[in-house]
């Protein structure tokens, strides 16, 4: 397994110390634009990206199949990213009509676009419908109720695909594996209510049934749950084909290949995973001397995670006295758990660093904390950093390009941090700083 790396690409430090993102130095980003401020090496992402259409592309040519890329989009969205990933030849998956809207004005064809969702309201399914989405992954058997008959007044045939819980158990925390049985997504292959969706869809003359899905969790680094769920949907499109006579025409296998948040993580390479995953589908469809469908994944945080970093300007710092006699620094920083959510929520490690110098300080036991309300407002739990970090100091968390904005509030009526995106000395704003007077209009 390769050991991963958190710094964007492009990450490199001046001869002062100071960090460089995509050309441009940290202290003109944070100058520019506040801290704290997520910022998205565009070469980086957009690299991961071409690299999981390339990587899979191949792997699944080499089957004689073919293999889509759908990024993820609730992992980090913007206009410009949906028009990077349009640009680039991906598809993309929202999960709600606001993503569906920000990826439509992004220039992303509604073709390419696929809508999640455990809950779609009518309203979701309507538009979807109304400007053509590719494909619909229905949830439930009353969505496929709802879906057909919403269909069926607009005079359209919705595309449609049915998401499987395989039963394979996988990823990094409860709240993110998604496809054992006692959760809320999808019809389970185990207890025959997928088939049966399946057969309902098939049935259903303003549905066309493009497939099955299924999304085994998120940050997996374990090949072998790819290669299992991968085993037991074709296993499932025989028994649809067995019942029916028709073998259908795509599986899409989801999301969730791991990265490193922290030097020395290991994280999935997708040239390592498509092989892996194409090779098993490859024997299994040989051996069975069946049609070979066509596949789809739906990496997130693999393409966008390692390509963000949160900048943020150091406030208070204080010692605090452990138990065991140590002491612990404790850097206060100017966010926190409003644009960070993934720690307080998975107990998520993260590592950080000074950004506009280096230190010949001892790097001391340090946690980097934010300024809301809340004990478990924490950024990094463990870090070693600088013992003269001090106030106004510029402090760099990497990997949190991904279900870092998309995850954001206003807890404490904070103001959400703007997202800019740097290539080759140059930075581009994608979503702007949140301002007073936003929280102030939404008053009535
Ligand atoms: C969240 C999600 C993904 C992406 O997961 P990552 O861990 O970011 O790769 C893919 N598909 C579905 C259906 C999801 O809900």
């Amino acid at each position: 397994m390769a050991l991963g790396n958190p710094w964007p690409t492009t990450a490199s430090r001046g001869a002062d110390g100071a960090l460089s993102l995509g050309g441009v130095d940290v202290r003109t980003l944070a100058a520019e634009h506040g801290t704290p401020l997520y910022v998205i090496d565009e070469a980086d992402m957009r690299g991961r990206a071409t690299a999981f259409r390339d990587a899979f592309g191949e792997a699944f040519a080499g089957i004689g199949s073919e293999c889509e890329v759908y990024y993820a989009s609730k992992a980090s969205l913007s206009a410009r990213i949906a028009g990077w990933m349009a640009e680039d030849g991906l598809h993309m998956d929202v999960a709600s009509l606001g993503e569906l809207e920000i990826a439509l004005a992004g220039g992303m064809p509604a073709a390419r676009i696929g809508l999640h969702g455990n809950n779609k309201s009518d309203a979701e399914l309507v538009r979807a419908l109304e400007v053509g989405v590719g494909r619909i992954i229905v949830d439930s058997t009353m969505e496929i109720t709802v879906l057909a008959a919403l269909a069926a007044r607009l005079g359209v045939v919705a595309p449609v695909m049915v998401r499987v819980t395989t039963g394979v158990h996988a990823g990094g925390h409860e709240y993110i594996a998604t496809s054992h049985e006692d959760q809320k997504f999808g019809l389970s292959l185990a207890s025959g209510a997928a088939l049966e969706a399946m057969i309902e869809c098939f049935e259903q003359p303003s549905l066309h049934l493009l497939g099955i899905h299924t999304h085994i969790g998120s940050q997996i680094l374990g090949i072998d749950a790819f290669e299992e769920s991968a085993e037991r949907m074709l296993g499932l499109r025989a028994q649809f084909a067995e019942a029916t006579g028709t073998w259908l025409e795509e599986i899409d296998l989801g999301g969730g290949y791991a990265i490193a948040y922290v030097e020395d993580d290991e994280e999935l390479a997708p040239t390592r995973a498509a092989q892996a995953i194409a090779g098993v589908i490859g024997r299994i469809v040989a051996g069975a001397a069946v049609a070979m469908p066509r596949f789809s994944i739906e990496p997130g945080r693999a393409i966008a995670g390692p390509a963000g970093v949160t900048l943020y300007t150091v406030g208070v710092t204080k010692d605090v006295t452990l138990e065991d006699g140590g002491t612990r620094q404790y850097v206060a920083v100017d966010g926190g758990m409003s644009d960070h959510m993934r720690t307080i929520t998975y107990g998520a490690e993260y590592t950080a660093a000074l950004a506009a110098r280096v230190s010949e300080a001892p790097g001391v036991q340090s946690r980097v904390v934010g300024k809301h309300c809340e004990s478990g407002d924490i950024v990094v739990r463990d870090v070693q950093l600088p013992a003269d970090t001090a106030r106004g100091d510029l402090l760099v968390v990497p990997a949190t390009g991904a279900y870092g904005r998309t995850m954001s509030n206003n807890y404490n009526a904070l103001l959400r941090p703007a997202v800019v995106s740097v290539r080759k000395g140059e930075t581009t704003v994608h979503i702007r700083r949140d301002r007073i007077e936003d929280l102030l209009a939404l008053q009535q």
